[in-house]
């Protein structure tokens, strides 16, 4: 019997499909094929982020749902019409692209807009195979140059984010930062602060002493746990006036409260992070009004911000990959989870299933 041509080419890939709560389990599915526009990534790594374990806890992936969207991939097929790209082109590309033209797009809050929200990756980023969308490959995918690891251009979204912080929060270049939280968001700030301003000065605050030994080696100016110890030195630091900007990659009103209380007047505070679920802040509003501070929150990361931090990153000026600590397949996905649910991990990353290509 002849087999026909769709079902010759027909091919199959793992991936990592959510089942309700924190269950994930590796499925065989059919491999995406590309429309017009788009181009289909054989994954080389997949970054695990903040925003992947929040869906997992909370329970908001949808039951065979796909998560991860911070991704590097080689291309292994092209779509009609593509141009700028070629088989076996090494790409980073984020999952969300804004429109550019609704008012949130004009108005500078491009991470706002209807269209952002729209994930451009299929199935997801924890597959052996991943299709990219035509909005995405055509104004936000780059070829990554042979001089830049998987491991550096893994960071170039979650990067772009917190650029986006960093930017928004009016942090000058001999200015004062402080990072609340040394997870891998949080020594992520730090890298992009001091590749932006090199002649900022950045304060880590973090409970794991051994987490701020990690921060000081890549940098910090200094790293210690939060209290009066970390806010005499600031003060020290600043004329006695406190910081210019604080970043908050932990979340809750707590880190809020306390990081207005290492502030400056008319200095900012940045909320990074998910706060608990329903979580309420409660701090004196004259400590805004009278001393001028602002609370910003910042949102994911807009295709300015992707492509300054991807020029950082090819520049040399800018190497997150030391904070990889763990790479895996896609098969030992729950483990890597429980890494860094147990804070035994900073950055963890995916490659492909053991049986992909084979
Ligand atoms: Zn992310
Ligand atoms: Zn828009």
């Amino acid at each position: 019997m002849q087999v026909t041509q769709t079902e010759a080419i027909e091919k199959t890939h793992q991936v990592v499909a959510c089942k309700g709560g924190e269950a994930t389990a590796l499925e065989r599915r059919t491999m995406p094929r590309t429309g017009p526009g788009e181009i289909l990534l054989g994954l080389r790594v997949a970054g695990f982020c903040g925003t992947d374990l929040f869906k997992l806890k909370t329970g908001t992936a949808g039951i065979g749902s796909v998560l991860g969207h911070e991704i590097v991939g080689e291309v292994i097929e092209l779509g009609e019409g593509v141009s700028g790209f070629a088989l076996g082109d090494r790409v980073v590309v984020p999952h969300h692209v804004p429109c550019g033209a609704c008012l949130y797009c004009r108005r500078g809050n491009e991470t706002m807009c209807e269209t952002f929200r729209e994930n451009l990756m299929d199935p997801g980023g924890f597959a052996d195979t991943v299709l990219i969308r035509w909005r995405a490959v055509e104004q936000a995918a780059y070829v990554v140059p042979d001089a830049v690891s998987d491991a550096q251009a893994v960071f170039v979204e979650p990067a772009a984010c917190v650029l986006r912080g960093v930017h928004r929060s009016g942090l000058a270049e001999d200015g004062i930062a402080v990072v609340i939280g040394c997870g891998s968001m949080g020594l992520l700030h730090l890298l992009v602060i001091k590749a932006l301003y090199p002649g900022s000065q950045v304060i880590a605050v973090d409970l794991d002493e051994a987490r701020c030994k990690i921060a000081a080696d890549l940098g910090a100016d200094s790293a210690g746990p939060p209290g009066d110890g970390a806010k005499q030195h600031i003060e020290a630091l600043s004329e006695g006036a406190g910081a210019d900007a604080i970043f908050d990659t932990v979340g809750g009103p707590k880190t809020l409260e306390a990081g207005i209380s290492l502030s400056r007047h008319g200095g900012s505070i940045v909320l990074f992070a998910h706060a608990p679920e329903g979580a309420r802040a409660d701090f004196d509003l004259n400590a805004l009004f009278k001393h001028e501070r602002r609370i910003i929150g910042s949102y994911s990361g807009a295709l300015a911000e992707q492509k300054e931090i991807f020029a950082m990153i090819c520049a040399g000026r800018l190497d997150p990959a030391p904070l990889v600590t763990h790479t895996m397949p896609l098969d030992d996905f729950e483990a890597g989870v429980g890494l860094v649910v147990a804070q035994k991990a900073l950055k963890v990353v995916f490659t492909p299933s053991r049986t992909a290509g084979a």
